[in-house]
């Protein structure tokens, strides 16, 4: 991967100062915004006030041919120790609004997704209870289409507000936008500014024990006090990738500072100050090793970001 000339960015690091109302950095670590805590400097790092303010800082983006990543908490991310040559796009601090109207929830982009499942349970709406516990913001969860025992945030989504890379913006319906198992093809390329969701009227204390079983739930199947992004690989079809990884006795395989989670195969934890290149020679050793005995290839569920070589 080229590396952009350090003048150019800092050129265009003050015209998003000059133009951008918001906070711009440069050279920023992006161990620090990645749950493996691992990723080298993003070459630009953004956090734009508002929606006039993201606008401006895309179209400066494309005018410089500049690349963007868009990047919610960072839970889902390997970014590899040479970092990113572009300008990473954080919604995390400044959109962050909810609102209530019956049972209609809408959330801005950046809200953490645990709190939009939190105001549903004390306003007595049912249907995102197994959400709860996912870490990340609603934009991201979106993008990931994530879910969990057998839910996604999509299912409950009536509409959603975006921004194309030339900063025009439009209202996609659910049913207008393509969704699969942890991806979103129909958003492919758009940045997530807001969501709708209808929910169902319940009595707050029924929610609230919902939302308590799903969290008491993931506390049992898998107690993370490591740093990690969750699931490496998707289940493949009829199968688990958890499965298959301990049909390999994956559980405690290390590479350099990084190994597979004593506790889920399917999780690799940074237990010893591990890099990026770490977790991405382990995460093909085990592609290796499941292929040879199974013959069935593993795609990756974490999105990479810097490993221009990798096929996941
Ligand atoms: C301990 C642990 C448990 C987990 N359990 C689950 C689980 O049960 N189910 C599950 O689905 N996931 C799970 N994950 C993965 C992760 O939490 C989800 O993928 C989550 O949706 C990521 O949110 P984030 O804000 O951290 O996204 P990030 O990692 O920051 O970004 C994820 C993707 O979204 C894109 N993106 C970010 N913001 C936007 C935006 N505004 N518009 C468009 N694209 C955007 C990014 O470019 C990136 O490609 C787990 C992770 C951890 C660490």
């Amino acid at each position: 991967m080229s590396k952009i000339d350090i003048k150019l960015i800092e050129n265009i690091a003050t015209i998003i100062r000059d133009n951008v109302k918001g906070i711009c950095r440069t050279n920023e670590p992006m161990s620090n915004h990645t749950s493996f805590k691992v990723g080298g400097p993003a070459a630009i790092y953004a956090y734009p006030e508002d929606e006039n303010a993201l606008k401006s800082l895309v179209q400066i983006c494309q005018t410089h041919t500049i690349k963007t990543l868009l990047i919610g908490y960072g839970n889902n991310l390997l970014v590899s120790d040479d970092g990113f040559n572009g300008c990473v796009i954080d919604l995390t601090k400044t959109f962050r609004s909810i609102d209530v109207d019956d049972t209609h929830v809408s959330a801005s982009s950046g809200v953490w997704l645990s709190d939009v499942v939190d105001i549903a349970a004390v306003e007595g709406l049912s249907g995102i209870e197994k959400l709860a516990g996912i870490p990340g913001a609603v934009g991201a969860g979106l993008s990931m289409n994530c879910g969990a025992f057998g839910s996604y945030i999509s299912d409950f989504l009536v509409d959603v507000k975006v921004m194309d890379s030339q900063g025009g913006t439009k209202s996609l319906l659910r049913a207008e936008i393509e969704f699969g198992y942890r991806e979103s093809p129909g958003l492919h390329g758009l940045i997530v500014l807001k969501a709708g969701f209808k929910l169902n009227h319940e009595k707050p204390e029924i929610v609230r024990i919902f939302v308590d079983e799903t969290i008491a739930e993931r506390h049992r199947r898998n107690v993370m006090i490591l740093p990690s992004a969750g699931s490496v690989f998707r289940n493949p079809e009829g199968n688990y990738a958890a499965k298959l990884l301990e049909g390999v006795s994956a559980k405690g395989m290390r590479v350099g500072g990084v190994e597979v989670s004593k506790a889920h195969a399917n999780f690799i934890v940074n237990s010893n100050n591990g890099k990026a290149s770490d977790i991405m020679e382990l995460i093909q050793k085990l592609k290796d090793l499941v292929f040879t005995k199974y013959k069935v290839e593993l795609k990756l569920e974490l999105r990479t970001v810097g490993f221009d070589d990798f096929k996941a």
